[in-house]
């Protein structure tokens, strides 16, 4: 059959040329393009929960210190077992407070109450610390505390299925250690504008999504990986550096680089050598 079949929520049947899936983690266009193989990759917990708090700078003043303030930067704090990081956004009126913390009994449910006692339990071994009774006080600023627990796709044999495939989160969901979830998507969407645009022929549509899934996957899976193990690093669990400063600086300062090098003129061009390759091929 020629073109693709959709079935929309309200009932409505259309009929495409081609569908590209960017329905984010849990959506429906990856059960096509992965088929029977869907539940063997499905997004899984990758280790990790956070929580996150938006107070007002002079609140986050007076619990932590003004001195933290001083200058408009992120402020990143390690120990053993978590991480918290806070910066000021909404041009300087307001302060983004998370906790992160290593999942230790991942469940089915990603979304889990949060107490007082919790968070206590879980930075248990900082409390003596300048950061963390603080940082707990600002994230209980509000009526419903919730962790969210993070889901990533582990591995993902395919983005492409004939005239259907996936990007963004969809495709590669992964942890936000890197902050390069979103930056992934748009690279999908890069490479698919590049190659849809060097096609004349709608038989040529499922070239070029086997040619993005060729392109895109290896460097999307490598990010993945690298994302799940920054937290680690950034929650005090990796086995050389602990919670040694100079050791992780030494490890975390280049995790980045393979991520921004990327030359993108020369990443288009390996996808349209791939298709062309594809298309003689
Ligand atoms: C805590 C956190 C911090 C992050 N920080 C960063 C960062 O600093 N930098 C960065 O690059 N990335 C970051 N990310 C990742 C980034 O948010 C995601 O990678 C990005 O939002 C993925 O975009 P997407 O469009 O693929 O999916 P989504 O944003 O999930 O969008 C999918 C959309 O599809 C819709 N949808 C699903 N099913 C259907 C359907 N059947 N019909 C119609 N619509 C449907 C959904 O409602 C949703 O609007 C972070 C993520 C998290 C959780």
């Amino acid at each position: 059959m020629d073109g693709v079949e959709v079935i929309f929520e309200d009932g409505t049947v259309d009929k495409f040329d081609a569908v590209i899936g960017a329905d984010g983690i849990f959506g429906s266009v990856r059960s096509y393009v992965l088929q029977d193989k869907v539940d063997q990759f499905a997004a899984s917990p990758a280790g990790f929960w956070d929580c996150r708090n938006l107070v007002p700078l002079e609140r986050a003043k007076a619990v932590l210190g003004k001195e933290l303030f001083e200058q408009d930067r992120q402020y990143g704090w390690v120990g053993d077992g978590g991480f918290l990081m806070h910066d000021v956004l909404e041009n300087r009126t307001m302060v983004q407070c998370i906790i992160s913390a290593v999942e230790h009994s991942p469940t089915s449910e990603r979304k889990r109450v949060l107490t007082r006692e919790t968070l206590t339990q879980t930075l248990s071994g900082w409390l003596d610390g300048p950061i963390a009774k603080g940082m707990i006080e600002l994230c209980l600023d509000q009526d419903d505390l919730h962790g969210y627990s993070q889901w990533e796709h582990k591995a993902t044999p395919t983005y492409a299925n004939g005239s259907v495939c996936v990007i963004g989160d969809a495709a590669h969901a992964m942890t936000p250690w890197q902050g390069s979830g979103a930056a992934m998507a748009f690279e999908d969407a890069m490479i698919l504008q590049e190659l849809l645009g060097n096609i004349t022929s709608l038989a040529d549509i499922k070239v070029a999504f086997k040619a993005y899934d060729v392109i895109r996957r290896p460097r999307c899976q490598r990010v993945i990986d690298s994302s799940r193990e920054t937290g680690l690093i950034f929650c005090g669990q990796h086995t050389d550096a602990g919670l040694d400063p100079e050791k992780l600086r030494a490890l975390l300062a280049p995790r980045w680089d393979f991520i921004f090098s990327l030359d993108m003129s020369a990443h288009k061009q390996d996808a349209l050598h791939t298709l062309r390759d594809m298309q003689q091929g």
